[in-house]
């Protein structure tokens, strides 16, 4: 038996491993670079727009206690209370955008802001709802689907969560509006999602997230 002969099954073996050797390390760079462009696409953006977001809701928030501030001057006691209810809202907004920002490696630094209040109670309802209106024309529905499409789940429910809630404030805004005399109406906020309630009519779990309502910060004298 020659040398060659006996050395073929050798060369056939090696030859093939060095196929598969070559062929293994095309599918992990193919698969690595296409995890990468996609984690790129969908968490940069996304980062992006939640930093976008706890800044929106931190701006607000401190609109809303402003506005309750200036219902205590007014003596609108029902509508201070309100106001407040909806700026603990925007902080649990803010707080959910801004740690789901940090999951992604993403940094969120509220912004600085200085709100001054010079219009009476009334004129500050007007405003309010004016603003939840046109960021529900603009935006709701629209992250949530942005989120779904790129296969986060987690943040399309979170994105659900505030659209939801901020569609409350705008129930609330026109009922209290709508009141010729202020009253003894006390909301309750899940501390998990932002969700608002008047607390006569509350949950005993919060139906976006199932937060019991014991925890619920309740707004009440
Ligand atoms: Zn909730």
């Amino acid at each position: 038996m020659s040398f060659r002969r006996v050395m073929r099954p050798v060369y056939t073996f090696i030859f093939i491993l060095l196929l598969l050797a070559v062929a293994s390390i095309t599918v992990a760079v193919n698969i690595d670079t296409r995890m990468h462009r996609y984690d790129g696409d969908r968490w940069e953006t996304a980062v992006e727009y939640l930093n976008e977001c706890s800044a929106a809701a931190h701006v607000q928030s401190i609109r809303y206690e402003s506005y309750a501030e200036r219902a205590d001057t007014d003596k609108a006691r029902g509508t201070a209370r309100l106001f407040r209810a909806l700026a603990h809202s925007e902080r649990v907004h803010e707080r959910i955008c801004a740690h789901a920002s940090r999951l992604f490696n993403g940094e969120y630094t509220p912004p600085t802001v200085m709100v001054k209040v010079n219009t009476p109670t009334r004129a500050n309802i007007e405003k309010s709802l004016a603003y939840e209106r046109r960021r529900l024309d603009v935006s709701a529905g629209l992250a949530a689907k942005r989120a779904i499409d790129a296969g986060n789940r987690y943040i399309a429910r979170l994105m659900i969560w505030i659209d939801g809630s901020n569609r409350r404030h705008i129930e609330f805004l026109e009922k209290v509006g709508g009141r010729n005399s202020d009253d003894d109406v006390k909301y309750g906020v899940c501390p998990n999602c932002g969700n608002m309630y008047e607390s006569r009519n509350c949950d005993v779990y919060c139906p976006f997230c199932q937060t019991h309502s014991s925890e619920f910060a309740v707004f009440g004298d």
